[in-house]
This record gives structure tokens, C-alpha cells and sequence, in this order.
């Protein structure tokens, strides 16, 4: 096994990702014994030699390790995403929750149950993991909405709050467009990559993960304009938004949203880099 990890590791160092490998290997383990991906990751890092890969999990490991050296990430190929301890089924119809995100859950679920909040509306969900991390995390929301433009990212949505037990109406359509009423918090992690940008993503980025999902138009801030244009009357007082936004993004935003009435302030990642756009009404 441990040369069938090396020859991973060697084959994905030109993409960068040989620490991809054991992962890989381990999700191949579990592909064959049907036990759901995550089971042997801590057995199979852990042991030097075992019998742990009979030969059609091997077949799919090389499988695997192929896919990933022609720069798919590694979510999309075993499915799975861990978000705030929460696995989330991913494939390309949603981006690949970032741990980036993370701060953004952590900043409003301090919000949501410092203050008792009870209704939250969750924009541009993708693969729903700021609302159903919120839904799982925040025992006083009685109510969570979620949307998005994209039909295939609402099913993906859809399942993953099923597969976690996160009740929350979801709604399809353009930002606010869907929904109806007014919420005490708002989250959204919307595109943000300015479209001349695009093309120096990553190749992992860039061939695989949704583009609608990352393009914020020419300048990156036309989904904060829109969504600050509209998101007052669909606050109650002394509620939150938190918005992610690129590194380079918190000034502008912050301008935008302030330009609209709010108080809001800039919340940075573990990167310590500007991350999220805190809103207030
Ligand atoms: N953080 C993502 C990236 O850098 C972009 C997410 C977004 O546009 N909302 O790939």
C-alpha cells in the first residue's frame, strides 16, 4: 500500500496535489466497502502496510488519482466536502465550500444566537452549506430560508439538507426573487471574482467549478450593488447581514453598503485577510 501511495503522491506532484493522494486512497477503500466516504481516512494515513485495498478499490484509487492529476479536485471526485464539521455532498452543479466560508458561519451564528434571532434568509446557497450549518448550529432559528438562480445547485442543496436533517424552505430564483417577507439575518456568499479574473483561476477552478458561481461581473461588485440595493426591506430591525467577500473587496463594499444606510464593518478570515462584510440595520 505504501507504494501504491507513493506512485499517488509522485503522479499528482506536477498538479500540486500529492497530499490529495492518501485521501484519495482512503476514499477508494471506502467506494468499495460501502460504508460512506471519511472511514478509513484516519486507518489508512495511519498504517504502513495492510490489506486494506483489495484490487477493484485499487482500480478505482488509480481512477482516482487520473481524475485528480488532470486538476479535478478532490471533492468532486469522492463527492463529499467537510464544511464546519458537516459533510456535504458536492459536484459540479456547487462550489466547493471553503473553509474561508467558515468565518462567515462562525460571525453569524455569534449574531443569531447572541441576540435569540430567529429567522434567517441564506442567498446564492449553492450546495446550502451557510444555511444548513446555521440551521444545525443555531437551536433559536425557527425558520430558515434558503435560494438560488441555479436549479441544479437548489437539488444539491435540497439533499444535503435532507441528508443532515436541516429543515429549510428553498426557493429558485435571482437573489431575493422567491422568497417572500422579511428575515432577521441574511447571508450570502455570492459570486465575487471580477470576470477578468476568471481566467487566471486555478485550472482546478476554473475547468471544473460552477462559473456562475464565481462571476461577479466586470468590476466583482455587482452582486454586493444589487444586494445592498435591496437588502433593507428585507431586514427586520436589528438584524444582520453577512456577506462574503474577495480579500481585496472590503472598502468598496463597505462603502456600498454604508451608501445604503447600514452600519457595517469588515470581518477578516484565519488568513487574516478581509473576508466578511458585516451589515447592520
Ligand atoms: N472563494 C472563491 C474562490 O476564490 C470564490 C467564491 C465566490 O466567488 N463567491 O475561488
Amino acid at each position: 500500500m505504501r507504494e501504491l501511495l507513493e506512485w499517488g503522491r509522485a503522479t499528482l506532484k506536477p498538479s500540486g496535489s500529492s497530499s490529495d493522494a492518501a485521501l484519495l486512497m482512503a476514499a477508494a477503500a471506502d467506494a468499495v466497502s460501502g460504508k460512506g466516504v471519511g472511514h478509513e481516512k484516519v486507518r489508512i494515513i495511519s498504517s504502513n502496510s495492510s490489506d486494506l485495498l483489495d484490487e477493484r478499490a485499487i482500480d478505482i484509487y488509480e481512477s482516482y488519482i487520473m481524475k485528480r492529476a488532470r486538476h479535478e479536485p478532490a471533492a468532486y471526485i469522492i463527492g463529499v466536502k467537510e464544511f464546519m464539521g458537516i459533510n456535504f455532498l458536492v459536484d459540479g452543479r456547487v462550489l466547493i465550500p471553503r473553509p474561508d466560508t467558515e468565518t462567515l458561519v462562525e460571525e453569524a451564528s455569534a449574531f443569531i444566537i447572541g441576540k435569540g434571532k430567529s429567522t434567517l434568509l441564506d442567498i446564492c446557497t449553492g450546495s446550502g452549506c451557510i444555511a444548513i450549518s446555521l440551521r444545525l448550529m443555531c437551536k433559536c432559528l425557527k425558520y430558515a430560508a434558503a435560494s438560488d438562480l441555479s436549479l441544479g445547485a437548489l437539488e444539491a442543496a435540497k439533499r444535503n439538507a435532507q441528508l443532515n436533517g436541516a429543515s429549510i424552505n428553498f426557493f429558485q430564483g435571482d437573489l431575493f426573487e422567491g422568497s417572500i417577507g422579511t428575515f432577521d439575518v441574511i447571508t450570502a456568499n455570492p459570486p465575487y471574482i471580477p470576470t477578468s479574473a476568471i481566467g487566471s483561476l486555478p485550472p482546478n477552478v476554473k475547468l471544473y467549478e460552477p462559473l456562475n458561481a464565481l462571476d461577479g461581473g466586470e468590476d466583482g461588485l455587482g452582486f454586493y450593488r444589487r444586494i445592498a440595493a435591496h437588502a433593507k426591506s428585507r431586514l427586520n430591525k436589528g438584524g444582520g447581514m453577512f456577506l462574503e467577500i474577495g480579500f481585496d473587496q472590503g472598502e468598496a463594499v463597505l462603502d456600498l453598503l454604508r451608501g445604503e444606510g447600514f452600519k457595517a464593518h469588515i470581518k477578516k478570515d484565519l488568513s487574516n485577510l478581509d473576508r466578511v462584510a458585516c451589515a447592520f440595520v
